[in-house]
């Protein structure tokens, strides 16, 4: 019987076949396959391994990280097997499914900022490698310099790719987060298939396509994608393996992850969308037939609330690019989409709790069965009816929402401009924003200020 550990790696290719990529081929190593998700798992276990090894890691030790996620999956998971502790240092940007299986695995978790660099004492990397060193027992596993990363790739990672193409790869495209799986699989392929082209997939705002490209270190900026993208040249990452870059937006990232879903089943995290994206543009530019693998680095369950998410997508502005300065542009969640927060006039308020508190919202607009706004509820009218109902409390719970909503609203209209807004929020309503006579969505103060947030 194998245990858990002995499901690391060996994950299948599959072969896109519907989205289309000029005259190649393409494949996909579902590294989502892995115990915990992510194509870390590999590193995680040999990174442990090697420290053991080398004595720099006993029984009763702590094995600490700065890590992006799904190293400290990977880590958590053979760690807690191994049966060490397990602190990990992750930017607060990081998806929370991550923190909390992390968690759940039993790993502790510490937030360190995401909108410092590295050499300031709050950047995850000196957060950790600080925590680390008045840490007794502890190692520090710095997957960013430590060989045992890329080697994992090169033992396994590439010639697993290699083995399943039958020995025939024009080119693999891969990002880089650590670095580990470019110079890993890049280093292997270089001896063991010269032909094999490295082609770097990097989210714009990341220094390293840039790099490949102009041979300068350019400002960093920021990306949403997670995972891969980085402000630095990590040391383990050997960029001169790269023969062609490409950099990715976040929009074209998260929607050719969304794709590769709906048109292959394939169920990705965001930096897979970045992969894909690169290894598509690749495949399209090319003049005869190659033969291209990319990696699936996650899963996309990971991300169901982000990448996922059209109101998340909305909020980020992914979606709903065209601004016209109105009210309109200010709804995230659209009625027409079927992802507006409403109730029924019939609705009990038990019904109202659980909504409000899901998507974490106070307000309610009321809409009937044709569509139209008959009311507002909001947590003071629910909480009213709960203290006044003669019945008790629990029993108000039944109680519709037509007995308790309020019924004097006022709502403004789609095509008003943005600044009509501030008169209504001045008042502390919510804005109900109709389309002609029919409910649009919501618009509220925080809605408001994302607005001015991703303002061009
Ligand atoms: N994709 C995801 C989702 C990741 O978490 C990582 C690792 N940070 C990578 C890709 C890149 O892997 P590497 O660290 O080997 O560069």
């Amino acid at each position: 019987m194998a245990s858990i550990l002995d499901l690391i790696g060996e994950t299948p290719l599959v072969e896109v076949t519907r989205i289309e990529r000029g005259p190649c081929r393409l494949f996909l190593k579902l590294e989502s396959a892995n115990p915990s998700g992510s194509i870390k798992d590999r590193p995680a276990r040999a990174m442990i391994e090697a420290a053991e090894a080398e004595h720099k890691l006993a029984p009763g030790g702590t094995i600490v990280e700065a890590t992006a996620g799904n190293t400290g999956l990977g880590l958590a998971l053979v760690g807690g097997r191994k049966g060490y502790r397990t602190l990990l240092v992750v930017p607060d940007k990081m998806a929370r499914e991550k923190v909390l299986h992390a968690r759940a695995l039993g790993a502790e978790v510490v937030t360190a900022r995401s909108d410092v660099g590295k050499g300031h004492p709050d950047y995850y990397q000196d957060v950790a490698e600080a925590i680390a060193g008045r840490t007794p027992g502890a190692f520090y596993i710095n997957q960013f310099a430590n060989p045992a990363n890329p080697q994992s790739h090169a033992d396994s990672t590439a010639p697993e790719i290699l083995r399943q193409m039958d020995g025939d790869v024009d080119a693999v495209v891969i990002g880089v987060g650590s670095g580990g799986t470019l110079t890993g699989i890049g280093r292997f392929l270089r001896q063991a298939s010269p032909k094999t082209t490295i082609v770097l997939a990097d989210p714009v705002g990341s220094v390293l396509a840039p790099f490949v490209q102009t041979g300068k270190m350019p400002q960093a900026g920021s990306w949403a994608v997670e995972g891969i993208g980085e402000d630095f040249i990590p040391p383990i990452c050997d960029l001169g393996l790269v023969s062609q870059a490409y950099s990715i937006p976040d929009a074209e990232s998260f929607a050719t992850a969304r794709d590769l879903l709906r048109l292959e089943g394939v169920l990705g995290g965001s930096s897979s969308g970045t992969l894909l994206a690169a290894a598509l543009r690749h495949c399209r530019a090319q003049s005869s037939p190659k033969r291209v693998v990319t990696l699936v680095c996650d899963s996309g369950a990971k991300y169901l609330s982000k990448v996922y998410n059209p109101t998340y997508l909305a909020q980020e502005g992914f979606t709903h690019p065209d601004r016209h300065g109105t009210v309109g542009d200010i709804v995230v969640g659209r009625a027409s989409e079927g992802s507006a927060v409403t109730v029924r006039p019939d609705d009990p308020l038990r019904t109202v709790f659980a909504r409000m508190r899901s998507a974490d919202v106070s307000q309610l607009p009321v809409i009937d069965a044709n569509g139209h706004v008959v009311g507002l509820i909001d947590e003071s009218d629910v909480l009213a009816a709960l203290l006044t109902d003669e019945a008790g409390a629990n029993r108000a719970f039944a109680l519709p929402v037509k007995d308790v909503m309020v019924t004097r609203i006022e709502t403004i209209s789609a095509a008003a401009p943005v600044a009509e807004l501030v008169p209504l929020f001045r008042k502390d309503y919510i804005a109900i924003v109709m389309d002609g006579d029919q409910f649009l969505g919501v618009a509220t103060r925080l809605d408001l200020i994302n607005y001015f947030r991703l303002m061009p």
